[in-house]
């Protein structure tokens, strides 16, 4: 079976969520967006205090061309404008609407009826991407960075196929997979829309065997599709990595940054974007909600949850059976990737694939002991790094070494730390690294 072929680990799955179908969450009393829901410049907000809005009333405009709008997913008056804190612990500039009725803007199809690509021949490439860019559709699988960028190749690049992430391999998350087992039909339009706006001919789905109800689900729809492909995958972290999940799909390499995935013809898509790109294409639905999973050992009821954007974490807890007593650590996304949570007031964003709720015995880190020079960490790095010496020559501020060592190629997945048998602090080193290193280049090409 098909993988990639450098690195990678296997930390164990837990998917306790995996089978709960998905169940909508309540309206929060309060919702509050953020306007940095997305990589690159933050949305900019069109209402103040007092403003009435409705379910996909636009509230903040897309702040550039890498960018995204934030649109409205409740109905209700703006009580403020005013910075809030995010899942990045930073105080950022978000819209705060108190929650009355649920009513929503006349323009949206909330109807189930499925739209078909024969349904709609007069969309075109164009008018495909630009519904995308003004539904503020971005990265569901965690990178957010915004989706009509990608659709949109530089210059003497072409795409030559489509490859939708339905890997999900971060332990815990099971987001993709129900979306896969209840939305299939919706996703595979998605799929077309997105391979007819970037004029390709082949379309591939990536899924991990751990999903085998999604593979021959995906399978039996996709006969009606003879242009995409479903490609069973075997289990291994972190197969969603765009790099890696083209290796494993296409057996092409990515070459190293400032190469990315369109310079070896391929565009990468989550299989939750594209699902809301069917939604925003075919429904007229901005982005205002998505599946996120709720869980963790402790945890009453794990499950998929379909819930508004700018919804509290707080009140996600609450629904799958309140935040138990042995709660050690909040995560944000899943173990491997994510980032722990100082508030549980946090609002969902456009990002937010999942929450998992660690108890206390595993949140509790090991004491870091000396490096053994074993070189697993070598072994296990996806990007052909060598972690033990990012990390040194990072907490030793090296900054020109890390640079030559490539630091800004980690992906920041996490497989040095998990597979450190001396509980070294890899991950921690090595992405303070990485992002002072990115500020250096960034300063010197502004500079030029
Ligand atoms: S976190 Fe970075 S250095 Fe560590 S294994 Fe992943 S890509 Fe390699
Ligand atoms: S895995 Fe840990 S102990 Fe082994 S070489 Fe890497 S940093 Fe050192």
């Amino acid at each position: 079976m098909k993988t990639f072929r450098i690195g990678g680990v296997h930390p164990a799955e837990n998917k306790l969520s995996a089978g709960s179908p998905i169940r909508e969450a309540a309206l929060p009393k309060q919702a509050v967006f953020s306007m940095f829901q997305h990589i690159g410049a933050p949305a900019k907000p069109v209402v103040k205090k007092g403003d009435v809005v409705k379910v996909g009333t636009l509230l903040g405009e897309a702040g550039g061309f890498v960018s995204a709008p934030i649109y409205s997913s409740v109905s209700g008056k703006v009580s403020k404008v005013d910075v809030a804190l995010d899942a990045s612990d930073t105080r950022r500039m978000a819209v705060y609407v108190d929650v009355e009725g649920d009513e929503w803007e006349e323009s949206i199809d909330r109807s189930d009826a499925l739209v078909r690509l024969e349904d709609r021949p007069d969309l075109d490439a164009k008018t495909i991407v630009e519904k995308i860019k003004q539904a503020g559709i971005v990265g569901m699988g965690g990178a957010t960075f915004p989706c009509h960028v990608k659709l949109c190749p530089p210059p003497g690049e072409k795409a030559e196929c489509v490859i939708i992430n339905a890997v999900e391999c971060e332990p815990y998350l099971t987001a993709d997979h129900s979306l896969m087992l209840e939305k299939a039909d919706e996703i595979l339009v998605g799929v077309a829309l997105i391979m007819k706006a970037v004029g390709v001919e082949r379309g591939y789905i990536g899924i991990e065997n751990n999903k085998p109800d999604a593979i021959a689900l995906m399978q039996e729809k996709v006969k009606a599709y003879p242009r995409i492909e479903v490609v069973p995958l075997k289990v291994q972290y972190p197969q969603g990595g765009e790099k890696q999940l083209i290796d494993a799909v296409i057996a092409r390499q990515v070459p190293a940054p400032p190469a990315i995935p369109i310079s070896v013809g391929a565009v990468v898509q989550n299989v939750g974007t594209a699902f809301a790109i069917y939604e925003a294409v075919m429904k007229n639905k901005p982005l205002i909600s998505r599946i996120i999973t709720v869980t963790g050992k402790s945890v009453k009821n794990p499950s998929n949850l379909l819930a508004r954007l700018g919804t509290p974490f707080s009140q996600l807890i609450e629904e799958c059976g309140g935040l138990p007593a042995d709660t050690g650590k909040i995560i944000g996304g899943g173990p491997m990737m994510g980032k722990a949570l100082i508030s549980l007031d946090i609002p969902m964003t456009k990002g937010s694939s999942g929450l998992l709720i660690m108890n206390e015995k595993e949140a509790r880190r090991a004491e870091p002991e000396p490096c053994i020079r074993c070189a697993k960490c070598v072994g296990a790095c996806p990007m052909g790094l060598e972690p033990y010496l990012l990390a040194k020559i990072s907490s030793q501020n090296m900054w020109d070494e890390a640079e030559k060592e490539c630091i800004v190629s980690c992906i920041e997945c996490g497989s040095c730390a998990f597979i450190c048998p001396s509980h070294r602090p890899l991950l921690d080193n090595i992405r303070l690294g990485k992002s002072t290193v990115m500020g250096i280049i960034r300063e010197r090409v502004a500079k030029k």
